[in-house]
């Protein structure tokens, strides 16, 4: 099977280690999961209301060691209700990472606000602290407490880092420079559960974050999301908005806009049994990111996951970009020959500001995320993956690499 999707994270379902190929990350679901959702089955609570419901959200508050947590029917809902939460309104501005799968800019815009998209730091390919601070700092102006930025005038109101592939961003800086000036920060811990920085988990640092339970995640209810926060008040505001901004009590009162964005029961049923396994799970994708680090990591033409020295990866995916000066015609062809071999490896995110939704957003000196899009590979990554598929991967990619440079 070549891996062709459209959809560039859609993991094809499938078991880990079938003859065809090795998927890029599929769920693994050897847990409690049948005996939970049976037992929605059981005893009809299979709707947005349910204990599994509840005891979800307590497992993430517990985990991620903030007060709350609300559940939502995937992780683009949550970062729309979050957004929403921290008081970002339309035609307001966010700064988010360039580099990234494309679900937060789109929240942004589901509400009329306007992406600010930032480069990474090419030393561990997150958000760079030092070019938002800059941005901040020299783009805008404050006024009457607003802070405006000098070229499009509108007000900003938020800065969204997103931690992908399973390593922190550097919060600290982050949340000082939105500190000074009154910005919200709504961290994207999508494909970072279970990451620490300095010792943190990923999602706490913040105001607000968000999670995916999507197919290829860490951990999975088929679709899912979930917003925590610290702040009792953003947590009982999302959870009015996600269930139709319903008032309390018997009559339909509803004083504002609402969305159906509630998880199921059900849903949330797979999500407590995947929780129960969830520092196995982690524990796997480290030794996998181990072995790859070890295979790959000698290799000139290669350059490995990096982990910056606060970090504590949970290496959801692990990628590799290729050596530097590569083009993303040679990187298109490795990737093409892996594929061919049965590597379901994939291109890194596409770079978000030169895409066509977002041309007329501003971007801030991106330098280094389209460099890294350009030479990306993510490597199957699936908890399941086993020895052989993994030496198998590690061979092809050396096999690919080697025709490349033969190339060109
Ligand atoms: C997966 C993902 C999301 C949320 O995706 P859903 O499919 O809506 O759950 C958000 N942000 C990032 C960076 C992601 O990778």
């Amino acid at each position: 099977m070549i891996f062709t999707g459209l959809e560039p994270m859609q993991s094809k379902p499938g078991t880990p280690g079938t003859a065809e190929s090795i998927p890029l990350c599929v769920p693994e679901l050897g847990g409690n999961e049948w005996k939970y959702i049976k037992e929605c089955l059981d005893t009809n609570w299979v709707s947005s209301v349910g204990s599994y419901v509840d005891r979800f959200e307590e497992m993430m508050a517990a985990y991620v060691s903030v007060e709350r947590a609300v559940a939502t029917v995937n992780g683009t809902a949550a970062l729309h209700i979050a957004l929403i939460v921290a008081g970002v309104e339309a035609d307001d501005e966010v700064l988010v990472s360039d580099l990234t799968f494309v679900a937060p800019a789109n929240a942004i815009r589901y509400i009329g606000a306007w992406p600010v998209f930032m480069d990474v730091d090419p030393g561990y390919w997150q958000m760079d602290p030092q070019k938002v601070t800059e941005f901040l700092d020299n783009e805008c102006r404050w006024e009457n407490g607003r802070l405006l930025n000098k070229t499009s005038g509108r007000r900003i109101k938020a800065v969204l880092p997103v931690h992908i592939l399973g390593h922190p961003c550097d919060m600290d800086p982050i949340v000082k420079i939105a500190k000074k000036y009154e910005l919200a920060v709504v961290e994207d811990a999508s494909e970072s559960l279970g990451a620490r920085y300095k010792g943190d988990m990923v999602g706490s640092s913040a105001d607000i974050a968000c999670y995916s339970y999507n197919g290829n995640k860490l951990i999975t209810t088929g679709g899912g999301g979930m917003i925590v926060t610290g702040d009792q008040k953003m947590a009982d505001r999302a959870k009015y908005l996600t269930n139709q901004a319903k008032d309390e009590g018997e009559e339909y009162i509803h004083n504002e806009i609402g969305y159906n964005y509630r998880l199921t029961n059900i849903q949330a049923a797979m999500g407590v049994a995947q929780m129960e396994m969830i520092d196995d799970f982690i524990e796997k994708k480290r030794a996998i990111a181990g072995k790859y680090q070890a295979g790959l990591g000698n290799d000139s033409r290669i350059v490995t996951m990096p982990r910056a020295e606060w970090a504590d990866p949970s290496y959801w995916l692990y990628t590799v970009i290729l050596e530097s000066g590569t083009d993303i015609k040679s990187r298109k062809s490795v990737l093409r020959a892996l594929n061919e071999s049965g590597v379901g490896a994939r291109p890194l995110w596409h770079t978000l500001h030169d895409l066509k939704p977002f041309e007329s957003c501003q971007s801030y000196r991106i330098e280094h995320s389209i460099d890294l899009y350009h030479r990306g590979i993510s490597l199957p990554s699936s908890v399941g993956l086993n020895e052989s598929e993994q030496a198998k991967t590690i061979a092809t990619v050396k096999t690919a690499v080697d025709s490349m440079t033969a190339n060109s």
